[in-house]
């Protein structure tokens, strides 16, 4: 299964994405992950991707196209990937196409996970992570377990003004990709509110209809 998770910031991709890989036993391609960590790491790559990340702006095509190319290029990619937060513009959506396509293989499915703007501000400033299990919590909606709250964090582009910022990169470069893939019978809507377990059976429905292709 070679399938891409959109929806914008706070849909519930990452949580969703964790879920469906172990059905698919297929990798979590995550480009937030990965430049986090490159931030982590300082790298190069992770050096000039921070000051975009900081402000909720989007880093430049050039860097995230070679290192998502890269990574679908890996063999544990040979049987299926799940791609969260990539492509999120027309051209990162381009080069992925061109990519598959000298690699003679294809997209199964898009998923879009789809959640009203004014719900999305309440989720994000909740949200909390484990760097640890990578597991993702909310405060009101997910409370995390004892053992584990004072290891939490909150992303420093979860914050109201970064947020507003991130859902209008979303609508304005990434939401224009989706009728490129609905041109092409790939694409799946879900309805992203209400609690994660319904949602994910939401996407398992959507999903029964695909077929794979080797
Ligand atoms: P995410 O974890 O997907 O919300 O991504 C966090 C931040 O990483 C975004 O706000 C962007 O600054 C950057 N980022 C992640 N994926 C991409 C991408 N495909 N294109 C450009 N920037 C990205």
């Amino acid at each position: 299964m070679r399938m891409i998770l959109i929806g914008p910031p706070g849909a519930g991709k990452g949580t969703q994405a964790q879920n469906l890989v172990t059905t698919f036993g297929i990798p979590h391609i995550s480009s937030g992950d990965m430049l986090r960590e490159a931030v982590a790491a300082g790298t190069e790559l992770g050096k000039t991707a921070a000051d975009f990340m900081k402000r909720g702006a989007l880093v430049p095509d050039d860097v995230v196209i070679g290192m998502v190319i890269e990574r679908i290029g890996k063999p544990d990619c040979a049987r299926g990937f799940m791609l969260d937060g990539f492509p999120r513009t027309r051209p990162q959506a381009e080069a992925l196409d061109e990519a598959l396509t000298r690699a003679g293989v294809a997209l199964d499915a898009v998923v879009l996970i789809e959640v009203a703007d004014e719900l999305i501000l309440e989720r994000v400033s909740g949200r909390r992570s484990d760097p640890v299990t990578g597991a993702i919590y909310h405060i009101k909606y997910k409370p995390p377990p004892a053992d584990v709250v004072d290891r939490l964090v909150h992303r420093a582009d979860d914050t109201a003004v970064a947020c507003t910022e991130r859902l209008d990169k979303y609508h304005r470069d990434t939401a224009p990709i989706i009728p490129f893939y609905a041109a092409r019978g790939l694409l799946k809507r879900v309805d992203g509110v209400g609690a994660p377990e319904e949602v994910l059976m939401r996407i398992s429905a959507a999903l029964q209809t695909v077929q794979v292709a080797s």
